[in-house]
C-alpha cells in the first residue's frame, strides 16, 4: 500500500454510510430498492427510479480482474510510484470498479484473477478503496485491511 501516494479525500456528506464503513475497513454499496441496481460510485439516488429508497448493503468484497494495465510513469501525485497497477476489476456483488490493485507480482496478473478489497486509511478525509491479489495479501480480505493512526 505504500507504493501509492496518500492522496486527499473529500468524504461526501451524503455518502457518509459509505465512507463510515470505508474507515471500519467494510465494502458497502448503495442498492435501489426498486431495480437493485448497485452503481459505482455509491451515490445516495437511483438515476432510473429517483423516488426509489437506497438501501446500503455490504458486500464480500471479493471480485476478479476484469481488465488492467501497468502504468509504467505515473502523472502527478502518482509520479513516484510507478510503476503500479491500475485495472477495472469486477465485484461478485455488482458493479466494475476502476481501482488500483496491490500485487505482489505485476507480471503474472491475469483477466480472471480473484482480488479483495482492502483499504488504505492513511488519507486524512476518508479511507481509499483497493484491491489486493491473494498472493500480496498477509492478512484477511477486508477485516485484515491496513488501519491507519
Ligand atoms: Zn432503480
Amino acid at each position: 500500500m505504500e507504493r501509492f501516494p496518500i492522496v486527499e479525500v473529500t468524504a461526501e456528506p451524503e455518502l457518509e454510510p459509505y465512507w463510515s464503513a470505508a474507515r471500519e475497513g467494510r465494502l458497502v454499496l448503495a442498492r435501489c430498492s426498486v431495480c437493485g441496481a448497485t452503481p459505482w460510485m455509491p451515490r445516495p439516488f437511483c438515476s432510473t427510479h429517483p423516488r426509489a429508497v437506497v438501501e446500503w448493503i455490504e458486500t464480500g468484497g471479493r471480485a476478479t480482474i476484469y481488465s488492467w494495465t501497468t502504468v509504467m510513469k505515473g502523472e502527478g501525485v502518482f509520479k513516484d510510484s510507478s510503476p503500479y497497477v491500475l485495472a477495472v476489476v469486477e465485484l461478485e456483488d455488482g458493479p466494475r470498479i476502476l481501482t488500483n490493485v496491490v500485487t505482489g507480482d505485476d507480471e503474472h496478473l491475469c483477466i480472471g484473477q480473484p482480488v479483495s478489497a482492502v483499504f488504505d486509511h492513511r488519507a486524512a478525509g476518508g479511507s481509499i478503496l483497493r484491491f489486493i491479489t491473494d498472493d500480496a495479501r498477509t492478512g484477511t480480505p477486508l477485516a485484515g485491511a491496513q488501519h491507519g493512526n
